[in-house]
């Protein structure tokens, strides 16, 4: 099962998206409700290897299911 970004929490660090192998984090052209910019995965690219949780300093930003009710894109 894919990995998720949860949009809210995500305060756009970037460590995963520079760490995941297959480059499938991408940076929203948009802001959260925190005003940060965050990052989303493609769930149709993750091969669910878990480094992006690994690497992430922000509790609760990544977690290791698809939820694509807590993950926007834009
Ligand atoms: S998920 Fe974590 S490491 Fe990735 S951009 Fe958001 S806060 Fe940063
Ligand atoms: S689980 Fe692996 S492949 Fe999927 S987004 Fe995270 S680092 Fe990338």
């Amino acid at each position: 099962m894919p990995h998720s970004i949860v949009t809210e929490i995500c305060e756009g660090v970037a460590d995963c998206a520079q760490a995941c192998p297959v480059g499938c984090i991408k940076q929203s052209p948009t802001t959260n409700s925190k005003g940060n910019i965050f990052f989303w995965i493609n769930f149709e690219v993750c091969i669910d290897c878990g480094i992006c949780l690994q690497v992430c300093p922000v509790e609760g930003a990544v977690l290791a299911e698809e939820r694509r009710d807590l993950q926007r894109s834009s």
